[in-house]
């Protein structure tokens, strides 16, 4: 509802005849008047009154609307239509006022209504469209809604309302759905059946909501939760919008339908005394139905003609918008005159409240007031488009026929009077799809993209193809390659092996010619094949058995290693005692030093004293005779007891082993003074095993190896001969050379005492039973036959000794079987010296040469030797001549038992 027009509509006319003549024709022009829109053809038009301004609108020449030519984008005049209906008397009207007159009349051809003031006097009004009692649903459809639905279709918003008193036909005119007789279908179903007549729905849409407006609270009768809808209008274009309600889209009648029957059944209804079915509230139906224009350039299209189709592809598709609302508005009647109860004052009013703000918008709209109060209700804002606004409107008012009524039926004449003054500025909703666009350019791409998958999925079905033609021409190729390298093959194969055979026949010529050679190259070679095997096995066991060794020695080593161990640490232990040991030695050889420089003095001394007495006999001996020295000097020099006790003493003073180092002396002097008093010592059979532990026998050796002093020999050899009566010592002798010393010394000796010495020793040496083979291997017997040259009588006695010695330990093992043969005596040529000296004068050499031959005599296998050397006579003297008894005796037996013997006393002739 726009405040105030500026367009050429005019000023308010009342429209009332009252006051006037009550002829209907002389009214004819007033209520005409109050419509000063020229375009009356459309009413004129009988058969379709209002169709008027919609064929207009579709020609576009809003001229035929009438008013003044507008411009496209400011719309063309539009006056709001209104018709009104009369309801045929109901059953109880019919009864009640069955005495009254209609308290109106109608003059349908004159579009005039006349309401009856009293008896006498009516008012007329002229209305765009008046439809009597006996008008049909499809009449009124067609003259009140159906130019607003096609204007719809053509994309103008359009409102269709009722207006009236309840009980007075509104929702029989709007809402009725004929489902008892077709007929019966009121303006909304109709409206709906013509849309979806016109519409294409693969590119239209119709878009239903269902509202109600009860005491201010918009509704969402599709949906009764939502009970709180809000308006927004939007401020430039002044639209109106319900974001909140629920759209449905139709796509058929039925489905229609069954939506209004669910508002229906949502609908709050307010139950009055008047109607039970009437209401309260404002029913709202919105349908939005948007349309693509087909087959039409745009309005306002630049298009020249020239543009290629891609561009005419590219173009957004032109749709119109049109809104439909059809509203069935609450009973116009005063509320508090209803007399429904339950509602207070204050509810009343606001039950009211959009109604009379509808009253008052359209007062002001018709008087071209300044101020519409649209704001003041939420009905108002929901239809500011249909009054004063852009909208086609229809309004149809409804009148009972009561006279009990007239007041509000004349009310009600009123608001539709009024209405009629109401000018709209229609305007085409008409816009660019460019949604519509992306989503068709989207299909469009993707069908480019289909296609271009298609052709690519071709190529590489085709590639493959040619790949898969490509590889089996290659492997052919392949193919006949190997076959022709494996012919080449064959046949140089063949080839070879042509030549290869000639050869081998050549060979084998060859190799008959040289088959006999070989052959025996061949026997050759298998024989040192064997040879060398046979050599192999020999070494391979001689190898095992090494190893063995190996293995053997190794262990041996290892207990080696065990045991060097154990005497390394005793050679660590011998090792602390040789140090001991030269310490010791060290503080001797000092002591000897002494020693030494004091028998250099004494000697000095001696021989001084001895210049002294040879020139002038007993003089004063120096001072040294009473030092020790002196007296060992002197004591040295004496002999018999004197001297062996001064030795004895001396022993004792000096000690041993100084005494037996000093037999090592450099000087000769002191080394014969030394040897001398060793021998004096060995001669005491009690010093006898101490100078031995002392080493003195091992010295006593040496210096018969070292010295050539014969002095020394002698006496030394004298001390080794008295060491020698000893068992134990004979093998020490004999262990360290004595009996090469022995012969040694004797061959060099020029004195018989020496010699006499070394036979003693060595006759002593004879006497050991364990040494008997040892003394001969080492040439002991032989020494002495060698010593008997010089003979001297006291030499001889001593070699008779040994002999004798050796005889009798000879015979002793003989007799015990450990000795079998000749005697060795006679092995080494000592018979015929024993022969020759059995019967010597000197009575020791006597006695020891009997004794030897007697013990030679007691075994056979000596016997031819001694019968062939003499010795017989000399056994048969000693049994009859020898002075000891026992050697007599055993000489007798011997010759009387030996068979050789007695054989040879036979063959002598000796009678015995
Ligand atoms: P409102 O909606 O204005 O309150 P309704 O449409 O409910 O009134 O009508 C009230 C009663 O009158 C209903 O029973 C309805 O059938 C009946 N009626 C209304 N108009 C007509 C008509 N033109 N012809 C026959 N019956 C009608
Ligand atoms: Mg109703």
């Amino acid at each position: 509802m726009a405040s105030g027009g500026g367009n050429n509509r005019n000023g308010t006319h009342r429209n009332s005849l009252k006051g006037t003549t009550t002829t209907s024709t002389a009214s004819t022009d007033k209520p005409l008047s109050v419509n000063s829109n020229p375009s009356k053809p459309a009413f004129k038009n009988k058969s379709s009154p209002l169709t008027g301004a919609s064929s207009g609108l579709r020609k576009s020449s809003p001229g035929s609307l009438g008013g003044g030519a507008a411009k496209d984008d400011a719309g063309v005049p539009g006056r709001v239509r209104v018709a009104v209906r009369l309801r045929p008397r109901n059953a109880e009207e019919s009864v009640a006022d069955a005495d009254f007159a209609d308290c109106v009349e109608l003059q349908p051809e004159l579009k005039r209504l006349k309401l009856r003031k009293n008896n006498w006097d009516t008012d007329t009004y002229e209305f765009d469209e008046v439809l009597t009692e006996f008008a049909s649903q499809k009449r009124v459809y067609e003259v009140a809604a159906k130019p607003v639905v096609e204007g719809v279709l053509d994309g103008y918003n359009g409102t269709i309302m009722a207006y009236g008193q309840t009980g007075t036909g509104k929702t029989y005119t709007l809402g009725r759905l004929g489902e008892e007789d077709t007929a019966n279908r009121g303006i909304m179903v109709r409206a709906m059946e013509d849309i979806l007549a016109e519409v294409s729905p693969e590119i239209d849409s119709v878009l239903v909501s269902y509202l109600q407006l009860y005491m201010e609270s918009l509704q969402d009768l599709l949906d009764p939760t939502n009970d709180n809808i809000s308006i927004v209008e939007e401020p430039k274009s002044g639209d109106v919008s319900l974001p909140g309600a629920t759209l449905v889209e139709i796509r058929d009648q039925q489905s229609f339908l069954e939506l209004l029957r669910l508002g229906e059944a949502h609908r709050h209804a307010a139950n009055t005394k008047l109607n039970t079915e009437s209401s309260r509230s404002h029913a709202l139906l919105m349908v939005h139905v948007k349309r693509t224009v087909k087959g039409r350039e745009p309005a306002h299209s630049s298009d020249n003609g020239n543009s290629t189709s891609m561009a005419r592809s590219l173009r957004p598709p032109l749709v119109r918008k049109g809104k439909l609302v059809v509203v069935d508005l609450a009973g116009s009647e005063r509320i508090d005159k209803s007399g429904s109860d339950g509602h207070t004052r204050e509810e009343a009013k606001s039950i009211n409240l959009s109604l009379s703000a509808l009253g008052k918008c359209i007062n002001a709209l018709a008087e071209n007031s300044a101020h519409v109060p649209v704001r003041d209700s939420k009905l108002t804002r929901l239809l500011r488009d249909s009054f004063g606004g852009t909208a086609r409107t229809s309004l149809v008012i409804t009148v009972g026929p009561s006279p009990r009524h007239r007041g509000e039926t004349a009310s009600t004449i009123m608001f539709g009077q009024r209405a009629m003054k109401v000018e709209n500025m229609l305007k085409l909703k008409e816009e660019f799809d460019y949604k519509s666009l992306a989503r068709r350019l989207d299909i469009q791409l993707d069908k480019l993209i289909m296609e271009h998958e298609r052709k690519q999925k071709a190529f590489e079905v085709e590639i493959e193809r040619i790949t898969a033609e490509a590889q089996n021409r290659i492997s052919e190729a392949e193919r006949n390659y190997a076959d022709a390298v494996e012919k080449e093959r064959l046949k140089y194969q063949k080839d070879y092996m042509e030549s290869i055979k000639k050869l081998e026949e050549k060979w084998m010529m060859n190799q008959q010619n040289q088959g006999n050679e070989r052959k025996e190259q061949m026997v050759h070679i298998a024989e040192e094949v064997a040879e060398v095997k046979k050599l192999l096995s020999k070494e391979t066991s001689l190898r095992k058995a090494a190893e063995e060794e190996v293995d053997n020695l190794k262990s041996q080593l290892a207990q080696l290693k065990m045991s060097e161990a154990l005497a390394n640490s005793e050679i660590l232990k011998l090792q602390k005692m040789v140090e001991d040991e030269v310490c010791q030695k060290e503080k001797l050889e000092g002591e000897i030093s002494m020693l030494q420089s004091q028998l250099l003095h004494l000697s000095f001394e001696a021989d001084e004293t001895r210049k002294r007495l040879d020139r002038g006999g007993p003089g004063k001996v120096p001072g040294g005779l009473d030092s020790p020295v002196s007296q060992v000097r002197s004591q040295l020099k004496d002999s018999g007891n004197g001297e062996k006790a001064s030795v004895a003493k001396l022993f004792e003073q000096v000690g041993l082993q100084k005494i037996l180092s000093l037999l090592e002396a450099e000087d000769a002097d002191v080394r014969i003074h030394a040897v001398k008093v060793v021998a004096n010592l060995a001669a005491e059979e009690t010093n006898q095993q101490k100078i031995v532990e002392a080493g003195g026998l091992k010295s006593l050796l040496m210096l018969l190896g070292s010295s050539e002093d014969e002095t020394i020999h002698r006496v030394a050899a004298g001390a080794i001969a008295n060491l020698a009566m000893n068992e134990k010592n004979q093998e020490l002798i004999m262990s360290q050379g004595g009996i090469s010393l022995l012969s040694t010394t004797a061959s060099h000796a020029k004195d018989p005492q020496t010699l006499r010495m070394v036979a003693g020793a060595i006759a002593n040496l004879c006497g050991n039973d364990k040494l008997q083979t040892k003394l001969r291997g080492e040439g002991g017997i032989k020494a002495l036959l060698e010593i008997v040259k010089c003979g001297h009588p006291d030499v001889l006695a001593q070699v008779a000794r040994g002999i004798a010695n050796f005889a009798k330990c000879e015979s002793r093992a003989s007799t015990q079987g450990s000795k079998t043969g000749r005697s060795l005596l006679i092995e080494d040529g000592a018979l015929p010296w024993i022969v020759q000296n059995a019967n010597s004068d000197a009575s020791p050499i006597r006695r020891h040469t009997e004794l030897a031959l007697c013990h030679l005599a007691q075994h056979e296998v000596n016997a031819k030797d001694m019968i062939s050397e003499g010795a017989l006579w000399e056994l048969v003297r000693i049994s009859q001549d020898c002075p000891r008894e026992d050697i007599r005796t055993l000489a007798h037996r011997t010759l009387a038992s030996s068979p050789d013997f007695i054989a040879g006393l036979k063959r002598l002739q000796i009678d015995y």
